[in-house]
């Protein structure tokens, strides 16, 4: 059986492999290891096969692993709720799912009470899903606007989760119009936004991800295997 480490080299050389398949130099692709529902002992062999941007989608678990863990950046990448910002700004170097004006000016005033600066993306709901959050796409360039306009928040660009294909193939027109909002709005070259990364792609589908643009890509299962939620 591979271990989380080998499983790290791996994801992180299929990373690699697919940027240079569509002419991207690799360096520019950020792999975020997923390790929510994991254990510090599961993570530390992540971390010691190279892995150093950790991303968690609940509070609670960033704050019981961080302490324990020194060294790595985490990024949240889950829904964010307003009353719990104030524990993780002083964690995180990047919330990946902003997706209210509400949220940004929590983000920017705990932010501000800690003498710091926040990295965010906007979340977009691409497929229009229900059950996701995150903005319409539309929305999205207000959104990026209106956030920026706040002095303890660094608008850093898009973040995105596909809806689920079972054909990776299938996620790709999701990527390609999640691109051109990001170009479309980089292009306006607007004061305080800097369209820097585009965050999508999942263990099932970032190398789809990597071809349409992906600069973030967003990696769980194929490094730490299953998920057990009933624990
Ligand atoms: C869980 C999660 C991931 C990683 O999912 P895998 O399919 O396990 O790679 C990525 N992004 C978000 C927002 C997640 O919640």
């Amino acid at each position: 059986m591979s271990t989380i480490g080998d499983n790290y080299l791996e994801v992180k050389k299929r990373v690699e492999q697919a940027a240079l398949r569509c002419g991207r130099d690799p360096k520019e692709i950020t792999l975020v290891a997923v390790s929510k529902t994991k254990g510090v002992e599961e993570i530390r062999q992540a971390v010691e096969a190279g892995a150093h941007i950790l991303g968690e989608n609940k509070v609670q678990e960033i704050q019981a692993k961080y302490d324990e863990l020194p060294g790595v950046e985490w990024h949240l990448i889950g829904h964010l709720q307003t009353n719990k910002v104030k524990y993780i700004v002083d964690k995180v170097k990047m919330i990946h799912s902003l997706d209210s004006l509400k949220l940004a000016q929590e983000i920017d005033r705990r932010c501000a009470a800690a003498g710091v600066a926040m990295d965010v993306l906007v979340e977009v709901n691409i497929g229009g899903e229900e059950s996701k959050s995150g903005v319409a796409p539309e929305e999205a360039e207000v959104l990026c606007l209106e956030a920026a306009k706040l002095p303890n928040i660094r608008v850093k660009g898009l973040m995105t989760v596909a809806p689920v294909v079972e054909n990776p193939q299938d996620a790709r027109v999701y990527f390609r119009k999640m691109n051109k909002l990001f170009v479309d709005i980089k292009a306006k070259n607007y004061d305080n936004i800097d369209m820097a990364y585009l965050s999508m792609g999942m263990t099932h589908d970032f190398e789809v991800a990597i071809e349409e643009g992906a600069n973030i890509v967003r990696v769980g299962t194929a490094i730490f295997g299953a998920r057990n939620y009933a624990v």
